[in-house]
């Protein structure tokens, strides 16, 4: 378990995003499209699947939204019990992206179509589309902001102390996360401008999943950056920057923080995240985390909700990007999303004038 909980603020609000195209399509209407969500543990796809849940229903079509606590074997299940149902449309965010193809390969027996939702499905040709994040446009985000911030961070004695983290290892967009912060990141630790006192840096891009955290779990992360601060910062040593993919990680590296004794305000180091998850904007509002990639996933549900239309309707379906995402089988089409900074100075205007949060939630 992530050790996150879905706050009572999820789903925060409703659309401010456009109706979905479903053309007036007689055949759209009533159509049954399947949602297959990874878990209800983390808090953003409670607020993606109900979004979506919400767009089609409105749409007219009917809705089966599951979640699957996190195993892909279960989720194979439902998608499978969403073919027997007639499903036309899977909507799937996997779990672990390499053991979908006997299902799919069900669904296209079935001539169900299937859009991989934030996550690439690998290893199948029977993936039609593909709607995300550009997820190695997060990396550069959270690099960049690394860059732009550093010398708030150094240490008094100039040195820069770095831990970097990485997402799931079956995640397919962990890679991309990774290889976007770290091809900014890794010349400064080259040149010796930033040191890793844990020596978790890994030597190349490729290199990335020895420092994955499974799961994307809070509680793995918490316990990760405890051994490193107890390993390798005694004696007054402090790390000044993490590299953390998402706010789930960043979460639990913040209460190792707060356990190992920093500061907001005074030591506490540079914390990156992604989700703008409201506990870590709470965190963000209290100087324990410096950034956040913001995703909309009101945007990423709006664009979904518009190819579902088109794939019912039998028109084009609007893609923005055919050569980045090769599953090891073919490029999938995909229509990429631009992610955004969110940090405490610019969080009410986007996250609560936007409407994704009330200011209450934020304690505004
Ligand atoms: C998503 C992130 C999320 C992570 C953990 C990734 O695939 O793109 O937004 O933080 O999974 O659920």
């Amino acid at each position: 378990d992530r050790g996150t909980s879905a706050p009572s603020a999820t789903p925060a609000a409703p659309s401010g995003g456009t109706e979905p195209s479903t053309s007036g399509s007689p055949a759209a209407s009533n159509a049954l499209i399947g949602i297959a969500m990874p878990t209800k543990s983390l808090e953003r796809w409670n607020r993606d699947g109900a979004h979506l849940q919400d767009l089609l229903t409105k749409a007219g079509f009917q809705v089966s939204l599951q979640y699957a606590d996190n195993k892909q074997d279960q989720q194979n299940n439902q998608l499978q019990n969403m073919i027997n149902d007639g499903a036309k449309v899977l909507v799937v965010a996997s779990i672990d992206g390499t053991a979908l193809g006997p299902v799919l390969q069900q669904a296209k027996t079935a001539d169900v179509k299937v859009i991989a939702y934030d996550r690439l499905i690998n290893g199948s040709e029977n993936v039609d589309f593909y709607a995300t994040f550009d997820n190695y446009k997060v990396g550069t985000l959270q690099g960049q902001f690394i860059l732009d911030n550093k010398d708030k961070f150094k240490g008094a004695d100039g040195t820069t102390n770095l831990e970097p983290f990485a997402g799931s290892p079956d995640d397919n967009n962990a890679k991309f996360f990774f290889a976007g912060a770290w091809d900014m990141i890794l010349p400064l630790v080259t040149s010796g401008e930033f040191t890793v006192p844990s020596g978790k840096s890994p030597a190349n891009d490729d290199a990335w999943a020895s420092i994955g955290i499974p799961a994307w779990s809070s509680d793995t992360a918490q316990n990760e950056m405890q051994n490193r601060l107890n390993s390798f910062y005694g004696g007054g040593k402090k790390v000044n920057i993490v590299l953390s993919p998402n706010d789930s990680l960043a979460l639990g590296i913040e209460q190792a923080l707060d356990g190992g004794g920093y500061k907001p305000g005074t030591d506490w180091p540079l914390v990156t995240g992604q989700d703008a998850d409201l506990a870590n904007v709470k965190n963000m509002l209290a100087d324990k985390q410096s950034m956040t990639v913001w995703k909309d996933t009101r945007k990423l549900g709006d664009q979904v909700a518009k190819m579902i239309g088109q794939v019912m309707a039998g028109t084009e379906v609007d893609v923005n990007d055919t050569k980045t995402y090769d599953n090891g089988v073919k490029v999938v089409p995909t229509y990429l999303l631009e992610p955004e900074v969110v940090t405490k100075d610019n969080a009410k205007e986007k996250l609560v004038d936007s409407g994704f949060y009330s200011a209450s939630d934020l304690g505004l």
